[in-house]
């Protein structure tokens, strides 16, 4: 079992435990409680935390480590993590980015099952209810508020950091005016804008989230679960600490934004505990450092750009730092998780080498990924003594390699099989008729390996009439086939890599690189559109080795000496075959 390294969120859960904070928890006493539980049975989940996402877009790599933190804490400290869409907002999500969404949680392999088997998959938009009762208590409690300012003015008397705010002059009505005043509002007989329900708390407290927060607005808009039930919505605010109460989590774990947030959080709980609306012990909210990856942004805005301005080919293009693009790209689940885990968890302000990514990425696939070679940029190369030697022109040759570098428990190293004939497709990068200093490769005079093949000896090469080089001759040094005695009876300086002519298959290989050419394309107001690389993608006609005919969608290979690719998702066939580079063999960031 791997140790975990520690982090505060660990350590306050593992507090929690030792004390047992959460111990007694029983199913029960909240008019709304959301889960399927018998009344009166204590919690079989230890502790609860929740990954909210709002349903407007794909999720990216900033909320797998959310998710990895949310669910990972659940899944060691025997507890369930919720997955809740935050769907307050009446704007029309839309069901594809639900549908997204639970896919990409699923993918990185997770599950929100409670020990029988419930599934805790929650709309916040189930709770409106619960929620405008919630508000109609603190109205009776003389704590919630009806105010008819202006949006300037409301913003005007907020005051700001250094300046109290100033009271409305809404804020001292009756509660009897209030009420009937809020019911007006959820009636429909106000237009949007003209009225908000605030908390009454403190307009001259130095936190401005407490200075009489609004907890409803008028909204004439269809919800795509309410329909047109609600014409008021409450704020995420409000809704919120709510959500996280039905559901009973315990620990609510979000990004350090929410920070000043915390005291209205607590205020609004405490409130509704103490009216008996909510059971204790009620959840507490702690916050985390967000991720910031280098070369890449996380706004859904801003991705969202991306794709809507066809700058991508969509939310899955290998280039997005979406979760369906990580994977298109060819990253695995165990990758991400492992990345999460690696970055830890702190409050610190940080950003993270791209580099770390690809390395987890390396290391899943390192003893996972079958090699295989294959040519990018084909040059053929003629064995002119072939038929010499072997006694015909068309004899080929069986050769192997292994597939992996370990073998797994108590089985065989795999193998790859193919053949060698008298012509082979070679990098045209390992022919140079005048050689540069030190070059150990193919030029005339010169001996190498065909990796897992014979040793060759250059003799020239054929050029066309602009002199550009269009094959390589080489002769065949019998008795030299790798895997026989006699392979080491010459010495090269080289092995190359190469595909036959005779097995060798066509693909599409699309090379992939860096989205943005700056390491953070959008802090400080940056113009990430104008810091694109226009050279993210390359895509090329390569020849690959005839184990790669069983691929199939989403195999990741090592090619060697060029990286890990995958055979993409969505247009890979064995027909026309198409791969993917997800990541060089070395770290090429930040040189
Ligand atoms: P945007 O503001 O771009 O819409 P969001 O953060 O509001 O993004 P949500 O769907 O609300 O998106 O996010 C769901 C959860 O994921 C939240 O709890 C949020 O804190 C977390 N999250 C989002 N981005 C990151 C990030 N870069 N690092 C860590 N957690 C993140
Ligand atoms: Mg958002
Ligand atoms: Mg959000």
């Amino acid at each position: 079992e791997v140790v975990k390294p520690t982090n505060f969120l660990r350590n306050i859960i593992e507090s929690d435990l030792d004390k047992g904070t959460y111990a007694q928890r029983h199913w029960g006493g909240n008019p709304g409680d959301a889960t399927h539980h018998q009344q009166g049975i204590v919690d079989p989940a230890k502790i609860r935390t929740r990954f909210p996402p709002e349903p407007n877009g794909y999720l990216h790599v900033g909320h797998a480590k959310s998710i990895c933190l949310n669910f990972g804490l659940a899944r060691d400290f025997d507890g369930v993590c919720h997955l809740r869409f935050d769907d307050t907002n009446p704007e029309k999500e839309d069901q594809e980015y639900v549908d997204s969404i639970i896919d990409a949680v699923k993918w990185l392999g997770f599950d929100w099952k409670d020990p029988d088997g419930h599934e805790n998959l929650y709309f916040a938009s189930n709770y409106f209810d619960f929620m405008y009762r919630a508000a109609v208590y603190l109205i009776e409690q003389g704590v919630a508020y009806v105010d008819e300012q202006s949006a300037e003015d409301m913003k005007a008397n907020r005051g700001d950091f250094g300046r109290p705010g100033v009271n409305s002059p809404f804020r001292d009505r009756s509660v009897a005016e209030n009420l009937a005043r809020f019911a007006e509002m959820k009636d429909g007989k106000l237009p949007d804008g003209a009225a908000v329900l605030r908390a009454k708390i403190d307009m001259a407290s130095p936190n401005i989230n407490l200075r009489d927060p609004a907890i409803y607005r008028v909204r004439h808009a269809e919800h795509h679960n309410t329909g047109n039930t609600w014409c008021i919505y409450p704020m995420y605010t409000f809704a919120h600490p709510i959500e996280d109460a039905l559901e009973h989590i315990t620990h609510s774990i979000c990004t350090l934004e929410f920070e000043d947030q915390r005291p209205f959080y607590d205020w609004l709980l405490d409130h509704l505990r103490e009216g008996g609306l909510i059971a204790a012990p009620q959840p507490r909210q702690y916050e985390f450092s967000r991720l910031h990856l280098t070369y890449v942004i996380t706004s859904k805005r801003k991705l969202k750009h991306l794709v809507d301005s066809g700058l991508l080919a969509g939310w899955d293009d290998p280039r997005m730092p979406t979760i369906v693009g990580l994977r298109r790209r060819g990253y695995t689940p165990e990758s991400i998780r492992n990345f999460c885990e690696r970055i830890g968890v702190t409050k610190d302000y940080a950003w993270i080498d791209y580099s770390t990514l690809e390395g987890c990425l390396r290391e899943d696939l390192e003893n996972k990924a079958h090699r295989a070679m294959v040519v990018l940029d084909p040059l053929k190369l003629e064995l002119t003594n072939w038929a010499e030697v072997f006694g015909s022109a068309d004899h080929v040759e069986p050769c192997s390699l292994p597939a992996l570098p370990h073998a797994a428990d108590g089985e065989a190293v795999p193998e790859r099989h193919f053949t060698i004939g008298r012509e082979v497709w070679i990098e045209r990068e390992d022919f140079a008729e005048v050689p540069p200093k030190g070059y150990k490769r193919l030029f005339p005079g010169n001996k190498v390996r065909l990796k897992g093949g014979y040793v060759i000896e250059c003799t020239g090469a054929e050029k066309d009439a602009e002199g550009n080089i269009t094959k390589v001759l080489a002769t065949v040094v019998p008795d030299t086939k790798s895997g026989t005695p006699g392979a080491d009876s010459v010495k090269v300086k080289a092995a190359i890599t190469w595909v036959g002519v005779q097995d060798g298959i066509e693909a599409e290989v699309r090379l992939y690189d860096r989205l943005f050419t700056d390491p953070q394309p959008d802090a400080g107001g940056k113009d990430y559109l104008a810091l694109m690389n226009p050279d993210s993608l390359k895509t090329v006609t390569a020849y690959v080795e005839p184990s790669l005919k069983a691929a199939r969608p989403d195999d990741k290979f090592q090619f060697e000496r060029f990286g890990y690719f995958v055979a993409d998702r969505k247009d890979h066939s064995a027909d026309k075959p198409v791969f993917n580079r997800a990541t060089g063999l070395k770290d090429s960031w930040g040189k």
